[in-house]
Order: structure tokens, then sequence, then C-alpha cells
């Protein structure tokens, strides 16, 4: 059950506002949805109802491939929040995704340890309201059987 946060779903264990819970019940759903205003064609995170570029209301959530490089990479050898000794270490990334913003996330055990720079895709597990989604190397994601 690696990367497993218990029974529990997602959105109850992690969601803390109006916008947040959009985000959640997305990713619960295997999904990664961006919150986009639509008055500037800003990107932006974290959720928020109003554009921190415009201040616009016209906010709303688009879908995201969930594509992007690392930003930033630590690895963690204490466990914490929804990590078990047994799963240590972990890593913990800041991706850049394509769209031009930068999410946390963490990195899949067979992609460890990852370099800034590395191209990586979010996977989403079996139970995505149960299991947090994380990003894998795109060298080793599914197109095909192409190895390099
Ligand atoms: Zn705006």
């Amino acid at each position: 059950m690696t990367g497993t946060v218990g029974s529990e779903n997602i959105v109850d264990l992690y969601a803390t506002g109006e916008q947040s819970i959009i985000y959640w019940t997305a990713l619960s759903e295997g999904r990664l949805v961006l919150p986009r205003c639509f008055a500037c064609e800003t990107t932006f995170f974290f959720p928020r109802r109003w554009c921190p570029s415009c201040w616009s209301d016209d906010v709303r959530f688009v879908e995201s491939l969930g594509s992007g490089t690392i930003y930033a990479v630590s690895e963690l050898h204490t466990a914490f929040q929804g990590v078990t000794k047994e799963q240590l270490p972990v890593a913990v990334v800041i991706v850049e995704l394509d769209e031009g913003i930068r999410i946390p996330g963490r990195l899949a055990k067979t992609s460890m340890p990852g370099a800034i720079g590395d191209r990586v895709v979010l996977r989403f597990a079996a139970d995505p309201a149960t299991e947090l989604p994380c990003f894998v190397a795109a060298s080793s994601d599914s197109q095909g059987e192409h190895h390099d």
C-alpha cells in the first residue's frame, strides 16, 4: 500500500476551504485542475477566489495534463503527514508545470532521486480518493515500450 494515506478520502484530509475543496475533489477523481483567470488569462496556484494578477473574480478551474519540470527536489528521511517509516525516504518536489506555475508534490520511488530540470508527469493511484498522486519521470511514463 505504498503512498496510501489511509482509508480516509483525501478531500476530508487536506481540503481547507471552498476553492481548496474543488482542487482536492478533482484530485480524488484522478484529475489535476488549476485555477485560471478568464479576465487576464493567468493560471495560478494555490487556488483562490480572486486572480492574484488583476483581482478579477472570473476564476474557473481548467484541467491540466500534469506535465512539467522539477524546479526543486528534497529527499526526506523523517516520517511526516501520511508517510510511515517503512516508506522512507520520500522525495518532495516543486514542479514547474507546462502551464507555467509551480505546485508541490511527491516523486515516485521508482523515479528517485530525481534532479532539477528532469521532465515529470503526474500519475494517479488506482484509488485516487485515498492515495495522493505523485510525479514520475516522464521517460518512465507509459508511452509504449520505448527505452532511452
Ligand atoms: Zn486576472
